[in-house]
C-alpha cells in the first residue's frame, strides 16, 4: 500500500474542504481522482505531499506519516513527485537548465543532475530542443517537461493535478503516453482530472470526490453499477427482421428487447439480460438460428461522464 488515509480531514476556518477521507492505493496503480471545481482535490493532494497539514485524521505515504514531524514530512516529499496546475518552469531558461535548476533543489550532485536531465529529455523526446528557451515550447512540450521535472528525484509516486487541462488532442496524447510508460515502469500515479474519457481509459480505479469520497471502483464497475436495472447488450445486424425483437423478448433469460436506430441505417437490437456473461452465447445462438446477420455485439454501459454527473449531483427522490 503506497497511500493509506484514515479519516483524513482538512478545514479552512469553518469551511470543511476534505471530510473524513479513507483511501488505500496500491503501488503501481493509476488512481483517478475526479470531482468538481472546489471539491477539495488539490487540498487532498497537498496533504498527501506534506504541503498542507491535515486538521484531523491520518495519512501514510510510502510508509511515512504526513504531518507527524518534519523528518517524516521530508521523507514523504522525497517519495513523491508533484505536478501542479501551474507547471513552474522558467521561460527564459532552456530545457536543460530548467531541469538542472530543479535537480539542485532536490539535492542531486552535479554529475547526477546532468545524467538525470539527459535521461529525462531523451525519454520525453525533447532532447533535440534542449538548448531552446522553454518560453518557445508549445504547451504540450512544456507539460511534458514539467512531468520530467517532477520525476527528477525518481519518486515512486507521482501526483498529477489536471495534467492535460488546456492541451490539444495531440499534446494530451503525448502526456497520456508518458503516464502509461511510467505505470509500465512500476510507478504509482495519482491523477486528478476533469477529463472523463482520459480517466476512463487510463485509470485502474477511480474515486469520485466532493468533500467526501462518493464512489470508488474500476471504471468498468462504476459504469456497470450505474446501468439501469439488469444489464444490456447491443447486437448490431445488417437489417431489422420483423418479429425478432418480440421473439427475443419472449426468451426466458431475456428481460426486454427493443430495436434502436443506428446512424448508418443498420439495425441494433438492445437486449436487457440479468446475466449477460452467462446468457449471451444462448442469445447469439438463437439470433443466428433465426437467420440474423449479426455484425457486432457490444456491452452497453453508461459513460463515465453520466456516472460522474449522477454521483456529484444526485437526483432528489420524488
Ligand atoms: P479545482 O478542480 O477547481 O482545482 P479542487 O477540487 O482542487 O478544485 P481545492 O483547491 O482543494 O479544490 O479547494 C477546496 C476548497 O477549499 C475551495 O472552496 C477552496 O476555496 C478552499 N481552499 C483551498 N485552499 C485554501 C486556503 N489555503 N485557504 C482557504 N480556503 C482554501
Amino acid at each position: 500500500m503506497i497511500i493509506r488515509t484514515e479519516k483524513l480531514t482538512r478545514r479552512f476556518g469553518n469551511y470543511l474542504a476534505v471530510d473524513n477521507l479513507n483511501l488505500e492505493i496500491e503501488e503501481g496503480e493509476i488512481f483517478g481522482f475526479l470531482g468538481p471545481n472546489g471539491a477539495g482535490k488539490t487540498t487532498t493532494i497537498r496533504m498527501l505531499c506534506a504541503l498542507v497539514e491535515p486538521s484531523t485524521g491520518r495519512a501514510w505515504v510510502d510508509g511515512h506519516e504526513v504531518g507527524r514531524n518534519e523528518r517524516d514530512n521530508d521523507l514523504v516529499r522525497q517519495a513523491v513527485g508533484l505536478l501542479t496546475e501551474a507547471p513552474g518552469l522558467y521561460e527564459l531558461l532552456n530545457a536543460v537548465d530548467n531541469l538542472l535548476f530543479y535537480a539542485q533543489l532536490y539535492g542531486l550532485s552535479g554529475s547526477q543532475a546532468h545524467q538525470r536531465a539527459e535521461e529525462t529529455l531523451r525519454w520525453l523526446d525533447l532532447w533535440q530542443w534542449r538548448k531552446e528557451p522553454v518560453g518557445t515550447f508549445s504547451k504540450g512540450m512544456k507539460q511534458k517537461l514539467a512531468i520530467g521535472r517532477a520525476l527528477l528525484h525518481r519518486p515512486r509516486l507521482l501526483f498529477l493535478d489536471e495534467p492535460t487541462a488546456s492541451l490539444d488532442a495531440e499534446a494530451s496524447l503525448a502526456v497520456r503516453e508518458a503516464i502509461l510508460s511510467l505505470k509500465e515502469a512500476g510507478r504509482t500515479i495519482f491523477l486528478s482530472t476533469h477529463n472523463m474519457e482520459e480517466a476512463n481509459r487510463l485509470c485502474d480505479r477511480i474515486a469520485i470526490f466532493k468533500q467526501k469520497l462518493l464512489e470508488l471502483d474500476t471504471p468498468l464497475n462504476l459504469r456497470r453499477r450505474f446501468g439501469l436495472e439488469g444489464r444490456q447488450v447491443q447486437v448490431r445486424m445488417r437489417q431489422r427482421r420483423p418479429g425478432l425483437a418480440e421473439s427475443v423478448a419472449g426468451l426466458d433469460f431475456v428481460e426486454s428487447a427493443t430495436w434502436q436506430e443506428t446512424l448508418n441505417g443498420h439495425a441494433a437490437l438492445e437486449v436487457r439480460l440479468s446475466d449477460p456473461e452467462k446468457h449471451n452465447p444462448a442469445l447469439l445462438r438463437y439470433l443466428l438460428d433465426q437467420g440474423a446477420e449479426v455484425q457486432y455485439v457490444e456491452e452497453q454501459t453508461p459513460s463515465l461522464e453520466e456516472v460522474y454527473l449522477a454521483t456529484v449531483n444526485p437526483k432528489e427522490p420524488a
